[in-house]
């Protein structure tokens, strides 16, 4: 069975198709700069060398169009016929509370998410765009969503609800909803299974650590805290956003510079982080080379980011009543073995103990870079979210194809 993986941004469609249940990856690609000048589709084939084509996209239709054109073109496209994809899995930010889990696309799925487009005006329109587009161009094929939030509905009300006026949740349903949950549940099942140990015996603390940053406490295989909260702003310090901070900061600056809300908004989403208190960029290998040339401010940045990645596993081993693994995955968690290190000195109270020597020889590549003493494993695993929605599109759809 072949099943195509999108994820739709703002201005890009990302695609992968797989074979499953083989999970074999027959094509992938990225459709940048949608609606704006100079769009590219950088597309590659297995066992082929990488294709770019510049083209005019005006809008996901168009993108869409062109992705399904080149997966099935003579030279370069991995399949003959558009009919032989056989299933559609979207990776959708906001379900809600309404999705637990991943579901099949309907009418009444489309339009709960595009009421869910009022909590991540970001991310939802172009997932839409995204469904609307395979809508038209595939029409009879079934298509998948695959929820951000979905793996963080089993967080109980009292580690998901703020205390402030419970009328808010009532009216607006303002609550912690938690993000990157397909990242935080293929790496929690991957590391149990590397360590060979049922994932519902296990308290497993994920740390998904890129351009934005989570951590999550997975107990039992269920998610019990997370550390992004009713918008992907809360928690870790990121490479923009600020992550934590008391709200008092933005009403003090607000009425002290006379901002608006939304010059708060971008303050705080697109120039804190890393790059706000570094002032150098939001990039990680930027911050090292500036630390390692002596730059002070570098240095701060990352150790307010190694400091509150510290508190929070610390509280989330207090959340579950201890920890059998650690996991660090994205960007930054799969390649930067110096965070790693920082992150876990002096947690061997925990039952922490890295092992030096290995953890500086894994770069983006599975391992467990704990001692063999050490009470708690840490493990890296790669995340691959796109292959958790060809897995999940797979099963629901398996038979109806
Ligand atoms: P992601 O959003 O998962 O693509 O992760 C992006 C982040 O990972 C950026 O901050 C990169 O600087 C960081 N990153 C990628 N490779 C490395 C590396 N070798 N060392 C440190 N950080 C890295």
């Amino acid at each position: 069975m072949k099943v195509l993986v999108i994820n739709s941004g703002s201005s890009s469609i990302k695609y992968q198709l797989f074979l499953m249940p083989q999970e074999k990856i027959l094509a992938r690609g990225l459709l940048e700069k949608i609606g704006l000048s100079g769009s590219m589709l950088h597309h590659s084939r297995e066992e082929s060398s990488k294709i770019e084509i510049s083209t005019e996209i005006k809008d996901h239709h168009q993108g869409l169009r062109i992705v399904l054109e080149t997966l099935s073109h003579p030279q370069y496209g991995a399949i003959e016929q558009i009919d032989e994809i056989n299933a559609v899995g979207h990776r959708i930010v906001h379900g809600g509370e309404k999705y637990t889990a991943s579901c099949l696309v309907n009418d009444n799925l489309v339009s709960a998410v595009r009421k869910f487009c009022e909590l991540a005006p970001l991310h939802n329109p172009p997932n839409l765009a995204g469904i609307e587009a395979c809508e038209e161009l595939l029409s009879s094929v079934p298509q998948v969503a695959v929820f951000d939030t979905a793996f963080h509905q089993t967080i109980a009300d009292h580690a998901y609800l703020y205390a402030i006026p419970y009328a808010y949740y009532e009216k607006y349903r303002v609550r912690r909803y938690g993000f990157h949950g397909t990242s935080h549940r293929y790496v929690a099942l991957r590391a149990a299974r590397m360590l060979g140990k049922p994932l519902t015996e296990l308290k497993i603390i994920t740390c998904h650590l890129g351009n934005g940053c989570s951590i999550t406490a997975v107990k039992g295989g269920r998610s019990v805290e997370t550390s992004m909260g009713f918008t992907p702003l809360e928690g870790l310090v990121m490479g923009t956003r600020s992550g934590d901070l008391d709200p008092a900061v933005a009403f003090y600056l607000m009425e002290k510079l006379n901002l608006s809300v939304s010059e708060m908004k971008q303050i705080l989403n697109r120039e804190s982080g890393l790059l706000g208190v570094s002032e150098i960029g939001n990039d990680m290998r930027d911050i090292w080379k500036a630390k390692e040339a002596g730059n002070p401010r570098a240095d701060l940045s990352l150790r307010i980011f190694w400091h509150r990645l510290k508190k929070y596993i610390g509280a989330y081993a207090a959340v579950m009543n201890g920890l059998d693994i650690l996991v660090f995955t994205a960007g930054i968690g799969e390649n930067d073995y110096r965070t790693r290190q920082k992150v876990c000195e002096g947690m061997d109270y925990l039952g922490i103990e890295i092992d030096k020597k290995k953890n500086a020889a894994v770069q983006g590549e599975k391992a467990i870079i704990s001692a063999a003493s050490s009470r708690a494993k840490v493990l890296v695993v790669p995340t691959n979210e796109e292959l958790m929605i060809a897995r999940d599109t797979y099963e629901i759809t398996k038979r109806k194809t």
